[in-house]
């Protein structure tokens, strides 16, 4: 039945609602203030702030995020919304004493986005907005010309894009042809005369490809303008800046609407942006670049070199000195460094946009320092001014940005911090040979993306570059793993690897020529910078943590596998090892063949002799993690990985057995080589090794590896494998005890999910611990405790605790069995979930605390009914990753354990959980 009332809920809000769309600014006082950044985003509530501080800032009006929410859920603004911004541009007009795009005297305004938390360059932006044929005719008169078109002609360009979805290769065909029909180079040098024919074409351009000729009424450029910036919340740049920076989709975005100052009115005029103090280094210096006679876009894009910001003492001493004045104002008023940025027009000066400036981890912990010197914050609220992530910069070079020429190529993903500098290769086999023609030669690997296959190659480069993928691909993860700059998915560069060469924005680089990365920014600069070497002994460092250190009431302690890692470890402040992944001891050169003969055999005398040949060389290792880890505990864990990982493929094995009889002399000779270590010695061999080695591997062959023959499994049905380890830990613990080393071992069982499980295992390291003990004739304590990494652990947990001394939770398996991913292939899946929405982040970096996170929290619970006193950590890929830090603290876990290079971040991740909690408030973190 057709209805002309409204439903109930429509009337419901259009007679009771009050929200407050818009908010003014202007005239020394703002309706907002800059508490409001939910409401009126970052930008707005900075522009409201300054302006209730009496500094000059134009005046305008910011739309709220509400109503860029509204515009997200029924495509379009409510009547209330236009009718505040109406009202609102009225007051702006009157203050102002212009009309928008009408009369002698225009008013033009900006339209800008805002959102909470600053999303550099994602989102859009007009300026100018008002021109018109007449207005512009009018602003030519009142000021010059060439400026007056020039304006237009860029008000065309943005609106075109931006609103219209026209593509800018379409406005950059005609200007650049114009500036070769008139023979020019330089923008500048195109008159008004010219300009005057761009904007014709430009029309066209518009009327082509929009269908509709460009609005000539300002409002509604105006509603056009606001909703293209709403609709802009919802771009693919905006929408991957927000992933990758943890920021929730829902929030929307503000509109800021602003009287426009122009920086390109003459000489006396200008623009520029700033830092309170040096972003990169924390230095307290006034730092920035501006140009005379310019906009913004002018001192951003690279079309002409901008000045550094003390010549403008020179230039304009009284701006300069009111500018110093401003900005040493504001960062007294916010407590923080500030990012801001100004216009002059005819000598005077506008503020634009004031906010807590980005820095890099070094610059953070400096500022922070020099702060509580200053007095602007005390000690505690210091340890919130720096993310724990960042505290990675300290441990991998960066660049010396310093008196060099830096040309940007172009962004990519900031995927693994610090820098490289290098010569370009385009395969792994080519950066492998290159390198092992000349040790020191330094080499980036540049891929579309890298695979597994690509390992070797990455592991002698520098760094890596890839053009495609994001902040989980292979190239992404696996650096980070080794602690290695990798700007991953710059989509600017096109890589031609059989042509051995790479194009970026016109320019042709092949193999050889010198790139440098910067993976905490993601740039790709042209050329060979220097770097500075890492500086974890860098003092103010240990000063800061020494203010963050003793709020910290769990210990952390390192992932490490071989004593040089726990040396490491140790030097970042590791408080002992949390895993020690045994299985990674056994592929140094010497222990494979008897790893592998170990496996081969098919029985059990066979097994023990090759045992007994890993026993002293698992021992060694032991006695070198004991060693570096005095007075630390170590957790060993005992054998994990199921034993195909350590055997050839079957289809390799299946190949070579189909084409052995055919093969060549030499082919033959080089598959003696590679099966060395099973027993081949000449090609006569291969004919019966190759098949009985087949008959092995398919014996071992398992569908679900992951689910199957590994941890604790492996350890009952092999008991020979538990008791060599165990062996290997006791008596390299009384040999370094022997030496006065203090020892404390703990031995770990993986992958349990009954309590028999782990009775079976504790009962034969406990026997060999005796064993052990009565040879040597001395004895250490120890414990013998268990992995957490499947859901049935975590719930008979008060089961498994009889026998665990210790529990570790293995998040890796437990993200894996808990959801059912495979770790290994969920990649494939991940980046559609994220795009949808299904799950906000990867559970394999970022603790799943409302699944993963419920079972920890139970096994915990269930685990101390057992056992008070049981001692409890984590030791998968989260023990490093800052929010589950703080869930594992307020779990009540004794320690995480994370890589080493993941150790600092740990320490100030627990340290300011705890803080958190002691003080009730948090400190003001940045963001
Ligand atoms: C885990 O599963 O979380 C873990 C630490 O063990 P691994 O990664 O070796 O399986
Ligand atoms: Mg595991």
């Amino acid at each position: 039945m057709a209805t002309t009332t409204l439903p109930e809920a429509e009337v419901l809000e259009t007679k009771t609602t009050t929200t407050k769309y818009v908010y003014f600014f202007g005239d020394g006082k703002a309706d907002g203030n800059g508490k409001m950044k939910d409401v009126l985003g970052g930008k707005g509530a900075g522009l409201a702030e300054m302006t209730n501080a009496g500094l000059p800032v134009p005046p305008g009006f910011t739309i709220q995020t509400e109503a860029c929410r509204e515009y997200m859920r029924r495509g379009a603004v409510s009547r209330e919304v236009d009718a505040q911004m109406d009202a609102a541009l009225d007051k702006l007009e009157k203050l102002q004493g212009q009309k928008l795009g009408k009369g002698d005297n225009p008013l033009l305004v900006s339209v800008r986005s805002g959102a909470k938390f600053s999303m550099p360059g994602m989102m859009d932006t007009i300026l100018n907005l008002g021109l018109n044929d007449h207005s512009v005719e009018a602003l030519a008169k009142r000021a010059a010309a060439r400026f007056a078109y020039d304006s237009y002609r860029r008000l065309i360009q943005m609106f075109g894009n931006v609103v219209l979805d026209i593509e800018k290769a379409e406005f950059e065909e005609v200007f650049d042809g114009k500036k070769k029909q008139k023979k020019v180079k330089l923008d500048t040098e195109l008159d008004s005369k010219a300009l005057k024919e761009v904007i014709e074409e430009y029309k066209k351009v518009v009327k082509k490809h929009a269908k509709r000729d460009f609005p000539q009424d300002a409002h509604e450029q105006l509603v056009m303008a606001r909703d293209a910036v709403f609709r802009s919340w919802n771009n693919d740049r905006a929408k991957h800046y927000r992933r990758i920076n943890n920021i929730s989709d829902d929030l929307g975005t503000a509109v800021n609407v602003q009287a426009m100052v122009f920086g390109n009115l003459g000489e006396t005029s200008g623009t520029g942006v700033g830092f309170t103090r040096n972003p990169a280094t924390g230095t307290k210096e006034f730092y920035g670049e501006f140009l005379m006679n310019a906009q913004g876009e002018d001192v951003v894009s690279g079309v002409r070199t901008p000045v550094h910001i003390t010549e403008l003492e020179k230039i304009m001493p009284d701006v300069y000195n009111q500018l110093r004045d401003i900005t040493t104002r504001l960062e007294k008023h916010y407590k923080d460094m500030q990012d801001f940025e100004f216009t002059i027009q005819d000598g005077k000066l506008y503020m634009l946009q004031t906010r807590n400036g980005k820095r890099t981890g070094l610059a953070a912990v400096r500022v922070a320092l020099q702060m509580v010197d200053e007095g602007l914050i005390t000690k505690e609220e210091a340890i919130f001014r720096v993310e724990p992530n960042q505290l990675y910069d300290f441990l991998v070079p960066r660049l010396d940005e310093k008196g060099q020429k830096i040309e940007v190529l172009a962004k990519g993903l900031p995927a693994s911090p610090g820098a490289a500098v290098g010569q370009i290769v385009f395969t792994a086999d080519d950066a492998v040979e290159k390198v092992g023609r000349d040790r020191k030669a330094a080499v980036i690997l540049v891929r579309g993306e890298t695979t597994p296959e690509d390992i070797h190659g990455m592991e002698v480069a520098k760094g890596i570059l890839t053009s495609r993928g994001g902040m989980t691909s292979h190239a992404a993860v696996v650096t980070r793993g080794m602690g290695k700059c990798c700007v991953a998915g710059a989509g600017d560069v096109d890589v031609n690897e059989k042509a051995r060469e790479m194009r970026v924005k016109g320019q042709v680089f092949k193999e050889g020529d010198w790139i440098s990365l910067d993976g905490t920014t993601g740039r790709v600069i042209k050329g060979k910078l220097n770097t500075l070497d890492p500086s974890p002994d860098d003092p103010e460092l240990q000063k800061f943590m020494g203010w963050a250190d003793p709020y910290r009431t769990i210990k952390v302690r390192a992932n490490a596998d071989i004593p040089r890692d726990a040396i490491q470890a140790r030097a970042f402040g590791a408080e002992g090892i949390g895993l020690c992944r045994t299985e990674h001891m056994f592929f140094g050169e010497q222990k494979i063949p008897n790893m592998r003969a170990m496996i081969l055999a098919d029985n059990e005398k066979d097994r023990r002799a090759a045992l007994k040949k890993l026993l002293p060389l698992q021992r060694n290792d032991f006695i070198g993690v004991f060693r570096a880890m005095d007075g630390f505990p170590v957790t060993i864990r005992t054998l994990d990985p199921p034993l195909h990982e350590f055997l050839p493929s079957r289809e390799e094995l299946m190949v070579n057995i189909a084409t052995l009889s055919q093969m060549s002399a030499k082919d033959k000779k080089e598959l003696v080589t590679k099966y060395k270590d099973y027993g081949a010695k000449a090609a006569g061999d291969l004919k019966k090794l190759l098949p009985s080695l087949l008959a092995r591997v398919e014996q071992l062959h398992e569908f679900n590896p992951m689910l199957g023959h590994r941890g604790c499994r492996l350890g009952i049905t092999y008991p020979e494998i538990t008791e060599m380890q165990a062996r290997a830990i006791f008596e390299a613990a009384v040999a370094v005890a022997k030496d006065g080393v203090k020892v404390i071992p703990e031995v770990m069982i993986p992958l349990t999910a009954t309590l028999k499980e782990m009775a079976n295992q504790a009962e034969i390291v406990n026997r060999v611990a005796k064993e052990v003990f009565a040879e040597k004739e001395r004895t250490v304590d120890y414990l013998v405790g268990t992995m957490i990494e499947l859901p049935r652990a975590a719930l008979v947990a008060d089961e498994i605790a009889k026998e665990a001394q210790f529990f570790s939770f293995g998040t890796n398996d437990l993200t894996q069995t808990t959801w059912g991913f495979s770790r290994d292939d969920v990649n494939k899946i991940l980046p559609t979930y994220i795009e949808e929405g299904i799950i906000k982040q990867d559970p394999f970096a970022v603790l799943d605390q409302d699944g993963v996170g419920q079972l920890v929290k139970l096994a915990t619970e269930r685990g101390r009914k057992t056992r008070s006193n049981l001692k409890i950590g984590i030791c998968g890929e989260h023990g490093g990753e800052p929010s589950s830090v703080e869930f594992c603290y307020k779990t009540g876990m004794n320690y995480v354990s994370c890589s080493p290079f993941r150790v600092l971040t740990a320490r100030l991740a627990a340290a300011q959980a705890a803080a958190t909690e002691k003080l009730g408030v948090e400190g003001g973190r940045t963001k």
